[in-house]
């Protein structure tokens, strides 16, 4: 590796590589063989060229945020940290794309463009410090996702280096796309197929006016069926989002921005767009919430205000963390009718397993993000809390969704994907990551829940959790 790279682009003292050991899913750890801080993409190539000729595997990381273990590294294998590779290589305001190295945190993109009146539509809670490599890996969302889309439809090319250290390039700066749709494969695809070293993103102009409205429900239900309504009626907010009972107080003791306390549940809707149409859907959106009996409501009339009122949800996350020595963030996604039924269902959980539960989610797109509050200085307590995360996951896919909805599948739910895909289903993916990486050498042990060489898809089974394959890399 300092053959490739200069002296500080390569870690191995053992302190250095103590801040390499864990991701955003702190609750696992692992040192890794060797971290490396490639500039270019033709280092990242002759890194990959190398590991490959060798056999030895790579773990791609951006800003290491990632909630469900993707970028973990293996002790084994070398960690390739993309943090060094921070530039924004173009802006183009007349066709409205960014160009852009993969570690640039997200933020950072939107701060690049405002002064010209754009932004960076995805915007996850971590944007401060989250890579748009990472954003892409993750096929990442956002408050503002509803509206404008996630990842996916707001990437429009990238250069992918593969593990054998082949550079290519997948889509352009245009919105059609010619042939297979390579980049949708690899929006999302978790570092399994290759290491994304440029991504073209569109970048939109502001939205003229922003208004919020902070809307408290008595009951579950009644907060539930405002977020259908809404929707149902043909109206988009640029977000909407939820909280419950113990998430609204958690946020008002760390923020003091006049949330109401005796509702159990909280909507922040956001309408964006000319002032005269924002005017015309707060209205609607006010008339939805009376109608289904919103006990308090108040709309934003200045940006301070707006601002204000997203404070309490944006800090939620960190208020959270006061009400327990420990939270596990769950992330899974249902329908949103059934919203009210599956947050009932969760309570059950939470008394059955004993352990707290908040609620802080992106409402409209039926996102969920159960934050189940534990101790992992008691014993079996993480363990408790694992396996009431699992039980959400497996009631969020009974009810008709899915076991994600932005956190990815990392090594978190690997060993649910049976849940929600048949073996078929798992085989048909897996062929896929052949045909990109036929070694099984980059991020393994990530996403599938059971691995078998390329060469034996579809022959041999690996049943009941017992390794038939104890060589195959796994962790
Ligand atoms: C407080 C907090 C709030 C969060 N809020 C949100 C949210 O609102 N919405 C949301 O979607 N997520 C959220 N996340 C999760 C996380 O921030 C996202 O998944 C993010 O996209 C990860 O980016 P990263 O740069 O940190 O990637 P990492 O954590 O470093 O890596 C994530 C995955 O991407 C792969 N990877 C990273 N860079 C590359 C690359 N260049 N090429 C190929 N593969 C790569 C890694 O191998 C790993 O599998 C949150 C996390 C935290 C800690």
């Amino acid at each position: 590796m300092r053959d490739i790279l200069p002296a500080d682009g390569v870690v191995d003292d053992a302190a250095g590589l103590r801040s390499y050991e864990s991701d955003g899913l702190t609750a696992y750890r692992q040192v890794p063989l060797v971290a490396v801080l490639p500039e270019t993409t033709a280092q990242v190539a002759a890194i990959l060229r190398w590991c490959h000729a060798r056999g030895v595997k790579v773990v791609p990381r951006g800003s290491g945020t990632s909630l469900s273990g993707g970028a973990l590294p293996l002790a084994d294998g070398v960690l390739l940290v993309l943090s060094k590779m921070r530039a924004i290589l173009d802006i183009d305001y007349a066709n409205r794309v960014a160009v852009l190295q993969p570690g640039i945190a997200n933020l950072a993109v939107t701060q690049a463009v405002e002064a010209e009146g754009f932004y960076y539509a995805p915007d996850p809670s971590s944007q401060i410090i989250c890579s748009i490599g990472g954003n892409v890996a993750e096929n990442s969302g956002g408050v503002h996702c509803l509206k404008y889309g996630i990842t996916t439809n707001n990437v429009l090319g990238v250069e992918l280096v593969l593990m054998d250290g082949e550079t290519v390039r997948l889509g352009g700066t245009l919105l059609e796309q010619q042939g297979l749709d390579l980049l949708g494969l690899i929006v999302g695809s978790e570092g399994l197929l290759g290491i994304v070293t440029e991504v073209t993103v569109r970048i939109l102009p502001k939205p003229q006016t922003a208004r919020a409205l902070l809307l408290g429900f008595a009951t579950i239900e009644h907060a539930s069926q405002f977020v259908a309504d809404v929707i149902s009626g043909g109206i988009i907010p640029a977000g909407m989002e939820m909280m419950d009972r113990p998430a609204i107080h958690a946020a008002e003791a760390f923020v003091g921005r006049g949330y109401p306390l005796d509702v159990e549940a909280l909507v922040i809707a956001e309408l964006d767009g000319p002032a005269v149409e924002c005017q015309h859907l707060v209205d609607e959106v006010a008339a939805i919430a009376g109608r289904n009996h919103a006990v308090s409501t108040r709309v934003s009339h200045s940006e301070e205000e707006r601002l204000s009122f997203w404070a309490g949800r944006k800090a939620a996350f960190p208020a959270v963390g006061r009400l327990a020595p420990d939270y596990y963030c769950m992330d899974g996604t249902i329908p949103r009718h059934r919203l009210a039924e599956v947050l009932q269902r969760i309570a059950a959980l939470s008394s059955e397993y004993g352990l707290g539960v908040a609620n802080v989610f992106h409402a409209g797109d039926g996102n969920l993000h159960p934050l189940i509050l534990y101790d992992a200085n008691r014993p079996g307590e993480l363990e408790r809390a694992e396996e009431f995360g699992a039980d959400i996951l497996r009631l969020c896919v009974e009810v008709g969704g899915v076991l994600t909805g932005e956190h990815g599948v990392g090594v978190e739910k690997r060993d649910l994907m049976p849940v929600m895909f048949t073996q078929t289903d798992l085989d048909h993916q897996q062929r896929v990551k052949c045909a990109f990486d036929p070694e099984l050498l980059l991020n393994p042990g990530k996403v599938f829940p059971t691995l078998r060489r390329c060469a034996e898809l579809g022959r041999v089974h690996v049943h009941g959790g017992r390794l038939a394959f104890p060589d195959i890399p796994r962790f």
